[in-house]
């Protein structure tokens, strides 16, 4: 029996192991993608005692430090939570089942998908989520960013310096980056900003070959060649795990209190998946140290009753 299950191996996760271990509670940090998101940014420059550090480097730093306080770390998906008649709970992989007296859920965020033909198909295979990860693949090749937002700009001027040319769809009649990234890629020669446009279809054959797109305004359908897509929509909260033990805004985000407690006894929640406002690092360590000290408090008192 865990005193604590962490769900999640980005920002918050690893602090909510920190603070557990801090306070001697037995605890486990299960999570799919070591780093979280973290892992797809590229420097970090606003994380306190660290100028600038690369984001691989940061996570390999949170990982060391949560290892050598003797939390254990598995690397896996949790694809359903029990809650026992004693108020405990099984946490279940697929392939093991733990049992745990209080579960922290940071599961974080993931990308908003285009729900378009070929997107799955083509997932690993020329379409991508994180041009940072992914970038150095498309070295002199054709690619299309879809997108307006921060994100999408930003990716747009990364490739750019990678590739030979860079498409940047985006589906309104203006980009809604900052001015200063919006300045940038329009200064770029070999950025094509195609606005009012969408992505019909990813088509290929091994990998992705083409797109379909569609200029919404002089309703006008044409073909792309690319080499790859990089969709960067947006970040949405996967809640479903977790839909009855806790209640969720209109974003399917984790309602919590100041002690980051759900609507579940022993169950937690903390970082990008919570309703906290503003998703950063900085929030989301914060909201897990509260978490993990809150679930600590839970146990000592349950085991005065
Ligand atoms: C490209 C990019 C650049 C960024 N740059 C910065 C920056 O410079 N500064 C800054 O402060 N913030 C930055 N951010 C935001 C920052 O990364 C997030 O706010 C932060 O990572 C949130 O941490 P988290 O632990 O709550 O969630 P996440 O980092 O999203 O981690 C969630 C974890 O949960 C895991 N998980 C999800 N579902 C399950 C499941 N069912 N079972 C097991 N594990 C699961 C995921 O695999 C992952 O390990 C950036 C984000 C992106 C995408």
């Amino acid at each position: 029996m865990y005193d604590t299950i962490i769900i999640g191996a980005g920002p918050a996760g690893y602090t909510a192991g920190i603070y557990a271990a801090r306070r001697e509670m037995k605890a486990l940090i299960i999570g799919k993608e070591p780093g979280g998101q973290v892992a797809m940014a590229s420097e970090i420059e606003n994380y306190p005692g660290f100028k600038s550090i690369n984001s691989y480097e940061l996570v390999l730093k949170f990982q060391e430090q949560v290892k050598a306080l003797g939390v254990e770390i598995k690397n896996s998906e949790v694809k359903e939570i029990v809650k026992l008649e004693n108020d405990s709970f099984e946490i279940k992989t697929g392939l093991e089942v733990f049992k745990t007296k209080t579960v922290i859920i940071a599961i974080g965020l993931s990308p908003r998908r285009l729900a378009i033909k070929g997107e799955q198909e083509f997932a690993g295979k020329g379409v991508s989520y994180c041009a940072n990860c992914d970038g150095p693949f498309y070295k002199n090749k054709i690619i299309a960013v879809v997108g307006g937002g921060n994100a999408a700009v930003d990716a747009a001027e990364l490739l750019s310096k990678i590739g030979q040319k860079v498409y940047l769809i985006h589906r309104s009649e203006k980009l809604t980056a900052f001015n200063v990234l919006v300045d940038e890629v329009k200064s770029r020669e070999n950025i094509d900003i195609l606005l009012n446009t969408e992505i019909k279809e990813i088509i290929g054959s091994k990998n992705v070959k083409k797109v379909q797109i569609i200029n919404n305004e002089k309703h006008k359908e044409k073909f792309l060649d690319v080499d790859g897509v990089f969709v960067e929509i947006g970040r949405i909260a996967h809640t479903d795990l977790i839909e009855n033990f806790v209640e969720r805004d209109n974003r399917m985000q984790i309602k919590v209190d100041e002690k980051c407690r759900t609507k579940t006894k022993g169950m937690f929640a903390c970082g990008d998946v919570t309703n906290v406002p503003f998703k950063q690092i900085t929030t989301a360590v914060g909201q897990a140290t509260i978490a993990a000290l809150a679930a600590y408090q839970y146990i000592q008192l349950k085991d005065k009753e």
